[in-house]
């Protein structure tokens, strides 16, 4: 498509150039804030803030858990081996990683890949929040407990809640198993698949 019929597209949908325009860049002050943020004692061993990629418009958003050795090394999440992992479930939506948008609730790397805690989850869940406030997905896939837990408060465990819709300030959530956990449990890749149809059928892709 070219510009001009995308920008008439965009306005049909309600979108200026302006809105676009002013989205991107509170997302840029956002991310400029969170990479000299100190909040919590992670700021302490990280090698860079690891903020969030792919497409701020995107209609369908991953959250994870936290940076890896790779990922604070490159300063993008999931680009290590779990990241190689959610990378091919969604090119097996027929999706790119350009076209949805991938953030993790806590975005520095916790030491020797520990979990996150509980007043790390804290300091950084209002980056998450607002990153999610402007992105504005349709839909937001959860991948793994820490990430379900921080964003909806629920604690239920991802075996239970895996595969059935939730819901954060009115925005669908499909809870499933992070790509970390496939690794490991190679059998538990067609749960995760279910649950990938049933976002795609909810984002009107045919599954
Ligand atoms: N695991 C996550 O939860 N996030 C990343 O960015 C990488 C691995």
């Amino acid at each position: 498509m070219d510009l001009r019929a995308e920008l008439a597209l965009l306005r049909d949908f309600g979108f200026t150039h302006l809105d676009i325009a002013a989205q991107e860049s509170e997302l840029e002050i956002l991310a400029r804030e969170a990479s000299v943020c100190t909040k919590c004692k992670l700021s302490g061993t990280r090698t860079q803030v690891v903020w969030g990629t792919g497409n701020p418009n995107a209609d369908l958003m991953f959250i994870g858990e936290a940076p890896g050795h790779e990922e604070d090394k490159q300063g993008k999440p999931f680009v290590g081996r779990a990241g190689q992992l959610l990378t091919d479930i969604v090119k097996a939506m027929r999706l790119t990683r350009d076209d949805v948008y991938i953030a993790n609730v806590i975005k520095c790397r916790p030491p020797e890949n520990r979990n996150p805690e509980p007043d790390e989850l804290e300091a950084c869940r209002p980056f998450i929040r607002r990153q999610v406030e402007l992105i504005k997905p349709k839909v937001i896939v959860t991948l793994g407990k820490f990430a379900l837990q921080s964003l909806t408060g629920k604690a239920h465990a991802v075996s239970a809640a895996r595969g059935q819709w939730t819901e954060y300030e009115g925005i669908k959530v499909m809870p499933t198993y992070h790509p970390a956990y496939l690794l490991r449990t190679p059998s538990a890749k067609k749960e995760v698949w279910n649950d990938m149809k049933k976002v795609m059928i909810e984002l009107g892709m045919s599954a």
